[in-house]
């Protein structure tokens, strides 16, 4: 700083030392006159350079810092010195902003910045998907127009903003629920989160509907049960009749919950799996025969059940899961094919793509029923489906075999006419070495039949 004013005293000083020199031999008229031009000289410098810095300031062009002499130059330098620092950091407080906006970006969250009175600030692209915001139309309106829930408001006038609030929105391809997280930052700002949580709402949708789809399934057979023991304890012990069917009731209902509990088994082992299904070499020709023979038993000569195997493909998967998925569809063609109905299991080659078919002509569903079908616990005929064994799981059990082998299960079914069901493989499940792979048991013994 002493350079600044140091600079400009020394030439003074030095100006009234000159004039105090020639005082004595020009006279003190003529020093003094040759200092006052000195300073004038000086005066007009100092006015040039002033004019300078205040041309510059009124372009503000960093770039034209002008050039001075004198003291001038040491603040035109430091001028040039302090835009540079400037300039440098500027650079570097835009690189943090980029850097933030571009985090904003692929944050996997809504995050929105609030100001003092609830006001937009900012927010990132996936609040404005979420929320339906326009950062350029909405910066500045009160968060309170935008999401207009009154829980919302309630939830801000609360005070209570550390728990999060789940709200149900709208978006173009059905209702969004989002849970809201509001955290203070600064001095009254506040940081709004919002977490996409649609597919844990339906998840825990699904587990409430599912424990209270088995709770039900298996009321029923254990209020039967106890229903007779109460009976019996009351009053008709003596009578043989009364023992006997209630003892045939009985076995009827375990056996009910027996096979439920086995699907939910199967259901829970196929869905706990996450990995890709055992490599067997299954013999599925053998398999067709063994399930034609099952069939005919469980049908005791009401249908008529045939198999025609057009390939002599084995497919790399899971003996059990496969045996299981084209059982269920066996047996349902035989449990929904009135009696004198006709049931054809086929294996084939789609393309060069295997197939297995079950073709009825039984009772038929209606087409408002397809899509929902092999959803747990889904029937069309609740009644009909118990009378005959039927947990509401078989389906189900079939879709999860299916997607586990990357095979496509197709459904078609005219109501009065009857079903196809199908299950298309991947070709790069065939495998031929039929002498080299174990033959599961079932495909064994219908070998030789
Ligand atoms: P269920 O144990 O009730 O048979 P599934 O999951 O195997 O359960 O089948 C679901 C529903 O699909 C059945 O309740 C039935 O209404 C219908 N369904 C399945 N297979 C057939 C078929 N071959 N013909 C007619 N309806 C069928």
């Amino acid at each position: 700083m002493t350079r600044l004013w140091g600079r400009p005293l020394w030439t003074v000083i030095l100006l009234c030392a000159a004039a105090l020199v020639v005082w004595p031999i020009f006279g003190h008229t003529a020093a003094l006159f040759a200092l006052v031009i000195a300073l004038l000289i000086v005066l007009l410098h100092h006015i040039y350079h002033l004019s300078l810095l205040h041309t510059w300031l009124r372009q503000s062009r960093a770039a034209d810092v002008p050039v001075g002499s004198g003291s001038w130059e040491y603040i035109f330098a430091y001028l040039v010195r302090l835009l540079k620092r400037q300039r440098a950091s500027e650079f570097s407080l835009s690189k943090a902003l980029g850097r933030f906006e571009r985090a904003g970006e692929v944050f996997p969250e809504a995050v929105v910045l609030l100001g003092d009175n609830d006001q937009i600030v900012w927010c990132n692209p996936r609040a404005e998907t979420y929320f339906g915001l326009r950062l350029k139309r909405d910066r500045g309106a009160q968060i309170t127009y935008i999401l207009r829930q009154p829980q919302f408001s309630a939830y801000l006038q609360s005070g209570k903003i550390s728990k999060p609030l789940s709200l149900r929105l709208m978006a173009n391809a059905g209702d969004r629920v989002v849970l809201i997280q509001m955290v203070p930052y600064g001095n009254s700002q506040k940081l709004l989160l919002g977490r996409d949580i649609t597919y844990w709402e339906r998840l825990e949708t699904t587990r409430r509907d599912f424990i209270a789809n088995v709770s039900h399934e298996l009321r029923t057979p254990l209020t039967v049960v106890q229903g007779f023991l109460e009976t019996l304890e009351d009053s008709h012990a003596s009578d043989p009749q009364f023992v006997e069917r209630g003892i045939k009731l009985m076995s009827e209902q375990t056996q009910r919950m027996t096979r439920l509990v086995n699907d939910l088994l199967t259901l829970s082992r196929l869905e706990s799996t996450s990995g890709a299904p055992s490599h067997d070499k299954v013999n599925v020709p053998g398999l067709v025969q063994s399930l034609q023979h099952e069939a005919q038993a469980l049908s005791a000569g009401r249908h008529t059940i045939s198999a025609e195997i057009k390939t002599d493909d084995w497919l790399l998967g899971s003996v059990d899961e496969l045996q299981s998925a084209f059982g269920n569809l066996v047996s349902n063609a035989v449990r929904y094919t009135p009696p004198g109905g006709k049931i054809e299991l086929i294996w084939e080659r789609e393309d060069s793509n295997p197939v297995f078919t079950v073709k009825d002509n039984g009772i038929g569903i209606e087409p408002q029923h397809l899509a929902r079908l092999t959803e747990r616990f889904y029937r069309v005929d609740k009644s009909r489906s118990r009378e005959t064994g039927g947990t509401g799981l078989g389906l189900a059990i079939v879709k999860h075999v299916t997607n586990r082998h990357q095979g496509q299960l197709k459904i078609d079914s005219s109501p009065g006419k009857g079903s196809v069901f199908s299950i298309t493989f991947p070709d790069t499940r065939i495998t031929n070495a039929r002498k080299s792979g174990p033959m599961p048991v079932a495909a064994a013994n219908s070998q030789n039949t």
